[in-house]
């Protein structure tokens, strides 16, 4: 039996909780399992070495950047292996050069291409627990990446997958997968289990509970995968194929504060402008969400689309180089939104979802600016400074329909 743990920043921050990780590692060894443990680097490690980066250089190669917080990681399998070793264990830590887990080369945002499994093979059969950097790969050129924040998730799914694990548990700061985020809403309940495509489309839309990635590996590869705490001795959420409970119409809310909206207004009313839009963005690689066009006026109509926050200064400098070609107006934008989302496969062909929804969020007198839906999801976008109070009379209008 192998078993691929992974424990988050929280998990791993400070000596107390280094040594309660150790703990729990070292408990799973004993069962006679064969382990690999994927760590993340402690508490607000990463952050603070962005931080660092940013005092020296505002704009830092995007290079340079991933070789320093790979550091991070680094740490905590090292400091890892050195607390299971005074526990009487085997161990050794790896990082992604050591492992040879290759990635595509986009620093800040690399995907895993191929995990060697040759190195942690042998070193499981010498009987060591493995230690992995999380977040990181190595590109074509040699040279270190990291996979985009929250990649760690991803990095223990990968390795479960090569390895061809029993099970992947990603251990973090709460019980397991809520109906929403438990530190923003209260009544949030634990999900026993969900299915890849619901957790995907909530890790997707917000979630930031697991890497999004992670979810769409799980699901290709079929890896058995649970989310619980290593603070608590509750069992998890299992994420699977297929939940064969009865049909809940939701599954649960996210709720997405990294948005920005841009308005290209005044664009002229005639077939094409959305292709020369869309397109000129797409080369420039920014990822565009929900986009809205408003009807016609006068022969010229806006379009009303969303980007990451961090790609909002970038996307207008773009649109305004184009101007000669997308003739419009002008302008308007902000960051200050925030996009809620309800998701279930039980709302599929039924139209109630959208009006329970709608109505909780007349009763918080929250207004409306987009709407965009799915098969299995609606989400709206709301002033990000209502979004926790819309987010809890969501929650609450849905309180029957959950399956938690
Ligand atoms: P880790 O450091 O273990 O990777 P993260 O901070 O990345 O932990 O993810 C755990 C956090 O995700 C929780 O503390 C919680 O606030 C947040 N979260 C957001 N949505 C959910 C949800 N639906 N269920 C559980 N946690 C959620
Ligand atoms: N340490 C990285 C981050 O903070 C990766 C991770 O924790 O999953 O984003
Ligand atoms: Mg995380």
């Amino acid at each position: 039996m192998l078993i691929v743990q992974k424990y988050g920043g929280s998990s791993v921050a400070g000596a107390a909780r280094m040594s309660n990780a150790a703990q729990r590692v070292a408990e799973t060894r004993r069962t006679g399992c064969g382990l690999v443990v994927v760590l993340s680097a402690q508490g607000d490690t990463t952050d603070d070495l962005i931080a660092k980066a940013l005092e020296i250089n505002p704009k830092p190669p995007k290079r340079e950047l991933d070789m320093l917080l790979s550091t991070g990681e680094q740490q905590s399998v090292a400091l890892m292996s050195m607390a299971v070793h005074r526990l009487g264990f085997n161990a050794i830590s790896l990082n992604a050069m050591q492992v040879g887990m290759t990635s595509s080369s986009t620093y800040g945002n690399a995907r895993i291409k191929h995990i060697n499994t040759e190195r942690i093979n042998a070193e499981l059969e010498r009987n060591n627990i493995v230690f992995v950097t999380g977040f990181q790969g190595v590109n074509r050129s040699n040279d270190i990446t990291t996979l985009g924040r929250g990649g760690s998730d991803t990095t223990a799914v990968a390795l479960a997958a090569a390895l061809n694990a029993d099970l992947c548990e990603i251990y973090t700061d709460v019980d397991g997968i809520f109906t929403a985020d438990p530190r923003i809403v209260p009544t949030a309940r634990k999900i026993n289990a969900i299915s890849y495509d619901e957790m995907l489309e909530l890790a997707s839309l917000g979630a930031k509970v697991l890497h999004n990635r992670s979810v769409e590996l799980a699901k290709k590869y079929n890896v058995n995968l649970v989310v619980r705490s290593s603070l608590t001795r509750n069992e998890g959420t299992l994420i699977k194929e297929e939940v064969k409970l009865e049909k809940t119409l939701v599954s649960g809310l996210a709720l997405d504060k990294d948005v920005a909206r841009i308005s290209v207004v005044g664009i002229k009313d005639e077939p094409g402008m959305a292709f020369k839009l869309f397109s000129i963005l797409a080369n420039e690689k920014i990822c565009v969400d929900i986009i809205l066009q408003s009807i016609g006026r006068q022969n010229t109509k806006d379009i009303t689309f969303t980007v990451e926050r961090s790609l909002l200064d970038d996307t207008i400098k773009i649109i305004e180089r184009n101007k000669d070609i997308l003739l419009y107006d002008h302008l308007s934008f902000g960051d200050q939104i925030a996009k809620l989302s309800v998701v279930g496969a039980g709302m599929l062909n039924n139209p109630g979802v959208a009006s329970i929804m709608f109505e909780a969020l007349f009763d918080a007198g929250v207004n409306i600016h987009m709407i965009s839906t799915s098969e299995i999801k609606i989400s709206v976008l709301i002033d990000e400074r209502s979004a926790d109070k819309a987010i809890n009379y969501v929650h609450d209008k849905f309180a029957d329909y959950f399956n938690a």
